[in-house]
């Protein structure tokens, strides 16, 4: 054999998930002692709470190490559905409720079951990066629908028509928002549901950060602003966020009874099942006491506004107030163009090398979430490090010409 391997055409369709390759460049650039802030990755800056670290260890204590059944244990489906039940008020049965390796798995598997070849779906733009690659992978083509930050990131009906053809089976929904801590409006939701309703689209609610919303009651839902969709619609959730549980890597996701078998039956074809040590912490953690997310919620707030009024405060930059998630997504465009060192900041890629390279920053360019115009933070890190970031970004901004 001459040369390498060859691999399968799918592989030219996606590149590796920028968050997580900006979060391994900082981490190495810090290990060699370089004086990294790291405002990359989106996860909490939070201990898992200890009675959830408890679940685990005694999983393991009392030998709960084997194979779990393919949709994940019972007792924590039937938590799921109570949680819903208690707060929400949406009914489900356990058989309606998938347990998940992390919720991008979750997603994963919902497209694998439910898009394919010729089948278009709808993408709101800025979008959380691993959507496109998820769907090109299923066979999929993702239809990226622009959102205006002058309509703070809302969806329109008229962008939606824009984008909708015969081809649409669905949309995926990310509110609030990672990146832009946008949620979306009820209206923009009822118009998405009456397509839905006459499209016969399925649509596939994210919404992995709905404990961390800064206004109470300000986060609409599309199974409350229309509850007849709910027959199309699948919600993604998990534990990751809320508790705090990046690693422990649980997701969960709730919808129609065929839907959720088709993905057990690729789950049962891939990963059999989520670990089962992380499925009795995610038990502790769903059925347990529920003020951890608020708690996180309420440290997330002075950070949040003293971020947004740092970067609203330099000349040219503006940034949506996010209502929720732990992301601020400014539009540094006002800078594109000009040059440190002879080198041009082109776009976000350039910015967000530079703001590394000289300023020890790692942040997310927002062309990996389909808008160039833009820089993600994360505002999941420590407020010392954000009064230094915000102070670095003042300075590195300032030496552009
Ligand atoms: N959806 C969104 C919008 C996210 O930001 C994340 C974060 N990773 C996920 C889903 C999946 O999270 P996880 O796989 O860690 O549960
Ligand atoms: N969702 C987080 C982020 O956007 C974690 C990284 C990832 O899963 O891609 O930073």
């Amino acid at each position: 054999m001459e040369g390498q391997l060859a691999l399968a055409d799918r592989m030219k369709l996606i590149k590796p998930s920028p968050t997580l390759a900006v979060n391994a460049k900082a981490k190495a650039m810090k290990a060699e002692g370089a004086d990294i802030l790291n405002f990359s990755v989106g996860e909490p800056d939070f201990d898992t709470p200890d009675h959830v670290c408890a679940a685990g260890k005694q999983a393991i204590d009392e030998g709960f190490t084997r194979y779990t059944a393919v949709p994940g244990i019972p007792e924590l489906r039937e938590a799921i559905v109570e949680r819903y039940a208690a707060d929400r008020g949406w009914k489900y049965d356990p058989d309606q409720v998938q347990v998940s390796c992390g919720g991008k798995h979750g997603l994963y598997n919902m497209a694998q079951a439910l898009f394919g070849p010729g089948d278009e779906v709808l993408i709101p733009t800025p979008y959380w990066v691993s959507y496109p690659p998820i769907v090109l992978l299923a066979g999929a083509t993702p239809v990226l629908v622009p959102l205006d930050e002058k309509a703070n990131f809302d969806l329109t009906a008229e962008n939606l028509m824009k984008c909708a053809t015969d081809k649409t089976r669905g949309i995926i929904l990310n509110s609030p928002s990672n990146p832009t801590g946008a949620i979306f409006s009820a209206k923009a939701l009822e118009k998405v549901a009456e397509m839905a309703m006459e499209k016969g689209w399925v649509i596939i609610s994210d919404d992995i950060y709905d404990t961390i919303v800064y206004d109470e009651g300000s986060l609409a839902h599309i199974l409350d602003v229309e509850p007849r969709i709910k027959e199309q619609t699948i919600i993604l959730n998990g534990v990751s966020k809320s508790f705090a549980m990046t690693g422990w890597r649980i997701g969960y996701s709730l919808g129609p009874k065929h839907v959720i078998a088709s993905m057990n039956k690729i789950q049962s074809q891939s990963t059999s099942n989520p670990a089962s040590i992380s499925q009795k912490a995610a038990l502790a953690a769903v059925s347990g006491p529920q003020d951890f997310p608020g708690k996180m919620k309420e440290s997330f707030l002075p950070r949040r506004e003293f971020i947004i009024n740092e970067l609203t405060s330099i000349e040219g930059i503006s940034c949506v107030n996010p209502a929720g998630a732990f992301y601020v997504f400014p539009n540094f465009s006002a800078y594109y163009g000009r040059k440190f060192n002879g080198k041009i900041i082109a776009g976000s890629v350039e910015m967000s090398e530079y703001l590394l390279e000289e300023s020890f920053l790692a942040t997310v360019p927002g062309a990996a979430f389909g808008a160039d115009d833009f820089v993600r933070f994360s505002f999941a890190t420590s407020m010392d490090a954000i009064k230094e970031g915000m102070n670095r970004v003042k300075e590195a901004l300032a030496k552009l010409a």
